[in-house]
């Protein structure tokens, strides 16, 4: 048995202004062939092969990549993934045909002149395995779910965990599911319900909140065999497109029960949208509160939202620094932040460990606001390549370009050369900062961070601040989604909208 592996992930934010390059593939992770089958760390597609691995089939690798999240796809770098998958697909029917795919996908990926990447991508092995090879996918669920997804795919499975943490076992499941298939020991469906609503992602966590009780619904239902596979797919609200919204999918074993499952739950998602509101915090406020706390033993983690890279920001906001400077907190707290700013890293190279600096950092990738005159001393000078434990596939390395630690008094800030995912306390540690030690550690993630962060600190706030991935979503310049839309609209019909 000949079963296809592969996987191409990104999040995509329609609000950033940096597109999103094949190099930016590269610069995270791009592996084929043996390299994706023994690839050690675990996600989704170690969760394939070893599921595989498990029940001898023989796994034939295509291609697994990821970038960082960014604005959408240049329409080149699309194509060009889409053709490196179309040879590698056309190479797996030649090497002695194929039995069945998994793929793993993010599901809120955009493309210049696409909405629906991971539609059209499916469309793309659909043709290479026809209408009846099984094909199974994994979706993060912050994937924006369409019509086109559902109706080519024999399975799907989306993580059932945020902050993220259980793709490998997502992976497992996806591939048990897809070799039922194969075996004809199942023939499931695929019932769908979109919700016209999008949710901050702040308050969007699993296991607990409004989003921890619908999860538990699901559970109840899958246990009374009204579903095989629930997953739950509360859109990450920065997508401008059409077919935007929220969903319920139903893997089930019968049309008319997995629909009415879909249904159930999509109209107690409905019914919850009041509950998603987010408190933000000022930078002044969120300083008096680390103050207060101070000498606790702990540090308060108060969290950049809007300028988060793991959502597609550029990361280079100098708003908090500029605002605890202003208010003169070097003297007063320890505390770490992070920004990326390459130029001023290589000013600060240049000038070597030790020496005291004046550099102008901030907004060196945006426009969103103007850059600051910082004067500091440079503490430490790294590669950036650090080992990530609370991000996206556990072990990844994450490469953050050259970096640099600038000491403002009590200040450690963290420059970067490239934009990566900031909630992982394994960043800061690389470069000599231990977060647990500090007054206040700023990071720039809406949820994620919770799974490393939560346990090390005192409290955690979301700070009130401008940027591309604003828990603010009326501050989001959106144009294209359809209406009515939740919060921008309320009291609609909304089932008769839905598909
Ligand atoms: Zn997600």
């Amino acid at each position: 048995m000949r079963i296809v592996v592969g996987g191409i992930l990104q999040e995509s934010n329609s609000f950033s202004p940096k597109k999103t390059t094949v190099q930016d593939f590269r610069n995270y992770f791009y592996i084929t062939g043996e390299e994706l089958t023994e690839a050690a760390f675990e996600n989704e597609v170690k969760g394939f092969c070893d599921q595989l691995r498990l029940n001898q089939a023989e796994i034939v690798p295509t291609l697994f990549c990821m970038a960082v999240s960014s604005g959408p796809l240049s329409a080149t770098a699309f194509n060009e993934l889409k053709a490196d998958l179309d040879i590698r697909l056309q190479a797996a029917r030649d090497g002695g045909g194929v039995d069945g795919v998994l793929f793993a996908f993010h599901g809120a990926m955009v493309a210049e002149g696409c909405d629906d990447t991971e539609g059209e991508l499916i469309a793309l092995i659909r043709r290479h395995i026809g209408e009846q090879t099984p094909l199974v996918i994994t979706l993060d669920p912050h994937a924006n779910m369409t019509a086109r997804i559902a109706g080519k795919v024999n399975g799907l499975v989306g993580y059932k965990t945020f902050p993220h943490i259980d793709f490998y076992e997502t992976g497992l499941q996806a591939a048990g599911l897809l070799l039922s298939i194969v075996n004809k020991e199942s023939e499931p469906v695929i019932a769908m319900r979109k919700v016209p609503m999008i949710v901050p992602a702040e308050n969007g966590q699993f296991h607990s909140g409004p989003l921890g009780a619908l999860w538990e619904e699901a559970r109840r239902g899958e246990q009374r065999g009204e579903s095989l596979i629930t997953s739950l797919f509360p859109v990450q609200p920065w997508l401008d497109i059409e077919e935007y919204g929220s969903a319920v999918v139903v893997v089930g074993s019968d049309r008319e029960r997995a629909q009415r499952e879909a249904d159930r739950l999509a109209g107690l998602l409905w019914e919850k949208r009041y509950e998603f509101g987010v408190e933000l915090l000022t930078v002044d406020e969120a300083m008096e509160l680390a103050l207060r706390c101070q000498g606790s033993g702990k540090p308060v983690v108060i969290s950049d939202s809007a300028d988060s890279p793991g959502a597609g920001s550029t990361g280079d906001s100098n708003f908090v620094l500029r605002r605890a400077l202003e208010l003169g907190m070097e003297h007063k707290l320890s505390g770490m932040l992070s920004m990326v700013d390459a130029p001023a890293v290589d000013t600060a190279i240049r000038a070597g460990v030790g020496s005291s600096v004046t550099l102008s950092v901030g907004y060196s990738q945006s426009s969103q606001g103007t850059p600051i005159e910082v004067f500091g001393k440079v503490r430490t000078i790294g590669d950036g390549e650090f080992v990530m434990v609370g991000a996206h596939a556990k072990n990844t390395v994450g490469r953050m370009g050259r970096c640099v630690v600038l000491q403002i008094g009590g200040l450690s800030v963290l420059l970067q050369e490239r934009a990566i995912f900031t909630g992982d306390p394994a960043m800061y540690r690389s470069v000599g900062l231990e977060p647990a030690t500090a007054d206040f550690v700023m990071v720039k993630s809406a949820n994620q961070f919770r799974a490393q962060y939560e346990r090390l600190s005192n409290k955690i706030f979301i700070l009130d601040t401008p940027g591309s991935s604003s828990a603010n979503l009326f501050d989001m310049p959106f144009k294209r989604i359809a209406r009515p839309m939740y919060p921008f609209d309320d009291h609609f019909d909304w089932q008769q909208l839905s598909l």
